[in-house]
């Protein structure tokens, strides 16, 4: 079964999601535990905790359905101590908040080396917080995004993936998502059929869709291999529409959430109608 939804709002509270998430026609959904520009957020009341589970419940969701996503502000490989310790503590936070809610993944940028020290440094930093983070907290799931590679972002090679999951010491809380925008973006094709299937191939190889947790279904305004984040609706990009069936017909993409981060809000029902017509539903 396809899991396919947004990143939708929150506005107003954590537990409007579920039902903004309904209202589009989702199955699956992505949100932010709290406003992802800030540092510090009030802790949620117990009233938040218990209207999310209800609402969530309610609406027909269960916790492998949602990916939160945290904030843009931390950079756990960042090589200044005291800034790496405030991402840390950040991180952590939005871990115990996903853990309050009841849910069990929480999807991450891995982070920058702001060009002061080597990729293999940044991505040592990088997994040495998690080991914290995880210590810290109980029963989420860290997973990882891949990046486009725009200025000093890790992330943008599979390979980076596979190192950080490699140095930390509980894989069984590590998990991946993959955005074909970004992937696209760092030169990974997406082009055609085989291209696709090359594509996964090397994932299965150096990661492993053992640690597929989810997916993010942009297309790109930018050119292939270009190293920039813009995405675009689907169906109006760089990306051609082979690469968003090819996905939605393999099952190993099943059972995980599908998560649009695609620029018009307006068009989530139609690209989830598109995508899960694609998938057979
Ligand atoms: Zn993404
Ligand atoms: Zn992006």
């Amino acid at each position: 079964m396809k899991f396919i939804g947004a990143h939708v709002s929150t506005q107003g509270g954590v537990f409007n999601a579920p039902i903004n998430a309904k209202a589009i026609g989702a199955t699956a959904f992505a949100m932010f535990t709290k406003n992802q520009r800030q540092w510090v957020a009030p802790p949620y009341t117990d009233k938040t905790i218990a209207s999310f589970r209800e609402n969530l419940e309610k609406e027909g969701f269960a916790p492998n359905q949602v990916l939160p996503h945290d904030s843009y502000l931390i950079n756990l490989g960042n090589p200044d101590p005291a800034k790496r310790k405030k991402s840390l503590d950040a991180f952590t936070d939005e871990l115990t908040r996903c853990q309050q809610l009841g849910l069990t993944l929480l999807n991450m940028h891995p982070g920058s080396h702001l060009r002061e020290i080597s990729e293999e440094a940044c991505l040592t930093l990088i997994s040495e917080s998690i080991n914290r983070a995880l210590e810290a907290t109980e029963g989420v799931t860290v997973v990882l995004e891949n990046t486009a590679g725009q200025g000093s972002n890790m992330g943008y090679r599979f390979e980076h993936l596979a190192a950080i999951i490699d140095q930390v010491d509980d894989k069984s809380r590590m998990g991946v998502c993959i955005d074909t925008c970004h992937s696209f973006s760092a030169g990974y094709d997406l082009r055609t059929e085989e291209s696709c299937r090359a594509t996964f191939q090397e994932l299965e190889d150096i990661v492993g869709f053992a640690y597929l947790r989810g997916m993010h279904i942009n297309d790109s305004k930018v050119p292939y291999e270009s190293r920039k984040d813009r995405h675009h609706s689907i169906g109006m990009g760089t990306i051609p529409m082979v690469a968003f069936e090819f996905i939605m017909k393999d099952a190993r993409f099943d059972n995980i959430p599908l998560i649009l981060e695609t620029i018009d809000d307006t068009l989530w029902p139609e690209e989830i109608k598109r995508l899960q017509e694609m998938a057979g539903a």
